[in-house]
């Protein structure tokens, strides 16, 4: 297989920014932006699930905080496989064991040296398997919103620079959705007009993994 310049150019960003060595500093970063945008999201998840969301996430980014040294001295995939085992024990709430269930199973999938091509595979059974625990699909008003575009933008190759833009848009787009699953399913036709919680979740993390890549590449 020739490698093209954007393969290149991915493959050095995945294996430096996600390097074991630097993951304790983007689990900080996560956090910082997790406890930054808790009111945020509570109130979005206020407005039509329970209002915990921020919190839930807030709670459980801060547990891997605490066991940060322990995870960046792990192998990326392992580390990812116990970090989202962490966060299913502490974020609770229906996010925790899908979030969770997404970071184990890209864990699981990625490959010993992730090059673009081989992450973008892993993201995607790992979005699969947060639609399997989760029995959701696309359109739904969950996060499955944002993570399968994020998916179909990193299977097209999308340059880096553009991923965020593809997660803000999408999150966007959840707005006007009624939903059909999570706790804002209870409201039917009024959940429409609000962007879902769990969507505005997956921007931030986005935002924050592509800024930190960006400084760290
Ligand atoms: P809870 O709804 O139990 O209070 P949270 O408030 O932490 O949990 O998380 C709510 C978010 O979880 C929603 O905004 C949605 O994105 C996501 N979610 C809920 N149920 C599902 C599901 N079945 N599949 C995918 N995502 C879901
Ligand atoms: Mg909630």
């Amino acid at each position: 297989m020739t490698m093209t310049a954007l393969d290149t150019e991915d493959r050095t960003m995945l294996n430096t920014g996600l390097d074991p060595s630097n993951l304790k500093a983007l689990i900080g970063a996560l956090s910082a932006t997790m406890s930054a945008h808790a009111d945020e999201l509570t109130a979005l998840d206020a407005a039509i699930g329970d209002g915990d969301h921020g919190y839930n996430m807030k709670r459980g980014f801060e547990a891997l905080v605490a066991e940060a040294d322990a995870l960046s001295a792990k192998p990326l995939g392992e580390a990812l496989k116990a970090g989202g085992m962490k966060l299913v024990m502490t974020v609770g709430g229906a996010s925790g064991p899908l979030f969770g269930t997404l970071l184990m199973t890209l864990g699981k999938e990625m490959p010993a040296v992730p090059d673009r091509a081989g992450f973008a595979l892993a993201f995607r059974k790992a979005v699969d398997a947060v639609a399997a625990r989760g029995k959701s699909e696309i359109g739904q008003k969950t996060m499955l919103d944002v993570l399968y575009p994020l998916a179909d933008a990193l299977d097209a190759g999308q340059p880096m620079t553009t991923i965020a833009d593809v997660a803000r848009s999408a999150a966007d787009g959840t707005v006007a959705l009624v939903a059909s699953r999570g706790r804002a399913s209870f409201l039917g036709e009024r959940s429409a007009g609000h962007m879902d919680p769990g969507s505005r979740s997956m921007v931030l993390i986005t935002e924050t993994i592509v800024d930190f890549l960006e400084k760290n590449a």
